[in-house]
């Protein structure tokens, strides 16, 4: 099966661009508040999840044209580089995202559905440019099929079959009793073809949570030390070194959190702010396990240009992007890229792929000079 073409050096710089223009280049939407599972710490749906005065079950979503031009409304309004669709489960609204994703794809915009493949996924979609599925796989059948049901592993297997997705894993306590887990999981959807990517996070809490999913400090670190070793092996795992210490050490808060700062997120009514991130409610960030975040987190440490890191750029970048957006009203910016006093507001408590594939451009880079030194090294010197 061809792999779809990754995020392409233009669209990189275009991502710059938007911030550079005082907008956001991730946008996350919840397109329904339908879901035919109920699983066990499911962020979406908890209670404080949009801040607390309602519920996602509680809003008034949408279907059909409304659905249809209310996204793509969205996508013109802010014009991001990539869109995560999510839900619920975006899939009960297959018919219309059969309309939204063509639309997205000839206007550029690298799109990823997130869902749990308890519905077929059409086939129709893998021939869209820039659009990539994601199926979210809890562990291995002992604890995916108690906490997902009734999406079992045969009815994902069965719904992506002739596919082309992205898996993604988050890592739960229970999932850590036996050293060999990982690799069962990692080894199992690395071998499947209909699977290009394997990205992993890890279980994040809200603050004050005290649950069974939760990791503590040696899990992380058992997590962190395992993944790069595995990604050496198997190759479609996405998980370098930088990656992985950042799932140690977090961001310290959403104004630390260069995901958090990047991207809009809207729930079922398209109206509603789902902040400070995804997640929703008060997320603990000092035990976030979010790739994407994990990601952009240690990217921004890496270094540019002599001292300069890439988190410097980007500081400098959404400067300019506030005085850009101040200069234009009526816009929508991340209340994250202001101060709590400039947004008049309390201090706050984005699908991936294409983050994760800056990230793995930035590991090459980050590697190639280690590569040559060493070349130059060996064998006579
Ligand atoms: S599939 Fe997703 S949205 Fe639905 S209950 Fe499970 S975690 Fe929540
Ligand atoms: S919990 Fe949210 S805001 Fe905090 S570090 Fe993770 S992604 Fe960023």
């Amino acid at each position: 099966m061809a792999v779809k073409p990754s995020i392409t050096a233009r669209e990189v710089l275009s991502a710059w661009g938007r911030i550079l223009a005082g907008r956001l280049p991730l946008l996350s939407i919840e397109i329904t508040r339908e879901c035919p599972l109920s699983c066990p710490g499911c962020y979406a749906f908890g209670e404080s999840h949009l801040g607390g005065e309602v519920t996602l079950r509680e809003l008034a979503d949408k279907r059909g044209d409304a659905l249809v031009n209310g996204v793509l409304a969205l996508v013109h309004r802010h014009k991001p580089v990539q869109v995560s669709l999510v839900g619920g489960e975006p899939l009960v609204r297959h018919r219309e995202l059969s309309r939204i994703l063509p639309a997205l794809s000839e206007m550029g915009v690298f799109t990823m559905v997130v869902t749990s493949a308890v519905i077929p996924i059409p086939g129709e979609w893998m021939s869209l440019r820039r659009m990539r599925v994601a199926v979210s796989v809890d562990g291995l059948p002992e604890h995916h099929d108690v906490r997902r049901k009734p999406a079992t592993y045969d009815r994902i297997l069965k719904n992506i079959a002739g596919r082309e997705v992205n898996i993604h894993w988050t890592i739960t306590q229970p999932m850590l009793s036996r050293s060999s887990y990982l690799e069962e999981y990692v080894s199992f959807w690395n071998a499947r073809p209909e699977v290009n990517r394997i990205w992993v996070s890890l279980y994040t809490p809200q603050v004050g949570e005290h649950s069974a999913e939760m990791l503590t400090t040696d899990d992380r670190r058992f997590v962190a030390n395992a993944l790069p070793r595995l990604t050496a092996r198997y190759p479609k795992l996405l998980c370098n070194r930088g990656v992985a210490e950042a799932l140690i050490t977090p961001p310290r808060n959403p104004q630390d959190c260069l995901f958090a700062k990047m991207s809009a997120n809207y729930s079922a009514d398209l109206k509603s702010r789902v902040e400070p991130c995804v997640f929703g409610g008060s997320p603990d960030c000092s035990q976030c396990g979010c790739a994407a975040s994990s990601g952009l987190h240690w990217i921004r440490g890496v270094r540019a240009i002599g001292p300069l890191k890439v988190g410097h750029f980007v500081q400098s970048s959404i400067a300019i992007g506030r005085a850009v957006s101040r200069l234009r009203s009526g816009e929508a910016v991340s209340s994250r890229w202001h101060t709590a006093a400039q947004a008049g507001a309390p201090a706050p408590p984005v699908d991936f792929e294409s983050t994760l594939v800056h990230i793995e451009q930035a590991q090459m880079r980050a590697e190639q000079p280690k590569r040559r030194r060493s070349a130059r090294l060996a064998p006579n010197d």
